[in-house]
């Protein structure tokens, strides 16, 4: 690990717009610096920083500094959101890792990992050995010549299904950001991965109010049942009038560059009964687009499974 200069604001204006890298729980960072995969000169330790609570009474308000486990843990928190949280990496690693921090995590694509490999996420303009190398875990969806690599968050597949904002602050003011904005498709810039302003601290994560979302569930499909990132996962939410669905909200993840949502399988569902065809015929538009990889071929087929698996957990009892 490269020396590095510490230091620890106790207050928003004292973060905000500082020169360095935040440090929250330490669960990618830290790694990272090891690796000396991120080498920064400063680091600022913002856990004294007053960025917690979590308020469920109109949608959902979390500070960026909450816990995952603590998230995920309360009793208003929707359930594709818990379930997406309780998924996620072990519960040791839940206990440090905050909302804010998992929200900026980096990717898992080993090649990123490993300085003595090009990577033009990490080294822009040597390339991406991903592309004809390793590639099973990888994107096929927003993929481009320069980067296929697989966003990493559960809960972030969550959050653009339901909508969700983050609050911004730097010394030039505040600003709010749908998180579906905030993610950038890697084109021709993959080291350009979001939409935070040099100086920029994430202080709350905020969910719209979704009656409906209290009918929501995640699934994760991955090559062992714990401490694993997904192959495939899917966040899903109906709202069910009259055994026929009213409205849906449905998002992918282990498959997009980005937290994948999915509107043409939304829009499918609306109107249709609920049966197991119906979700089947909605999920076949869900890989539209896809540029599968030689190690991941199988992954828009298990795209679509995962959603009806998904639909059909959350529809047990009422199909
Ligand atoms: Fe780097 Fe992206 Fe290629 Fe992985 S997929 S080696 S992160 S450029």
């Amino acid at each position: 690990m490269r020396p590095f200069e510490l230091t620890a604001p106790s207050t928003v204006d004292e973060a905000a717009g500082a020169d360095g890298t935040f440090l929250a729980g330490g669960t990618t960072l830290v790694d990272l610096m090891k690796l000396e995969v991120l080498t920064p000169r400063r680091v600022l330790d913002i856990n004294q920083v007053p960025l917690h609570g979590i308020d469920t009474g109109d949608g959902l308000r979390v500070g960026a500094l909450e816990r995952m486990s603590d998230i995920a843990a309360h009793p208003g928190v929707y359930p594709m959101i818990s379930r997406a949280l309780l998924l996620s990496a072990s519960q040791q690693i839940r206990n440090m890792a905050s909302i804010g921090g998992n929200l900026m995590q980096r990717t898992r694509c080993t090649y990123f990992r490993d300085v003595a490999t090009p990577c033009n996420k990490r080294n822009p303009g040597s390339g991406c050995p991903a592309i004809e190398g390793a590639n099973r875990m990888h994107a096929v969806l927003g993929t481009s010549d320069s980067c296929v690599a697989t966003h990493a968050s559960d809960v972030a597949v969550a959050l653009v299904a339901l909508d969700a904002e983050l609050k911004l602050v730097s010394d030039a003011g505040t600003r709010t950001v749908k998180l579906a904005d905030f993610y950038q498709l890697p084109g021709e810039t993959p080291e350009q991965e979001h939409d935070l302003r040099p100086g920029e601290l994430i202080t709350e994560v905020v969910v719209p109010k979704l009656d409906w979302a209290a009918h929501s569930t995640y699934v994760k499909v991955r090559d062992r049942q714990s401490y694993e990132f997904a192959l495939c996962s899917a966040a899903v939410a109906l709202d069910i009038q009259d055994s026929r669905i009213a409205g849906a909200r449905i998002a992918a993840g282990g498959v997009g560059t980005v937290p994948w949502r999915l509107p043409a399988v939304e829009a499918a569902l609306v109107g249709a009964p609920v049966t197991t065809e119906a979700f089947e015929a909605a999920a076949s538009v869900a890989a539209e687009g896809a540029r599968p990889l030689s190690g991941n071929k199988f992954k828009p087929a298990l795209l679509r499974r995962t959603i009806v698996r998904a639909l059909r957990e959350l529809t047990e009892g009422s199909r």
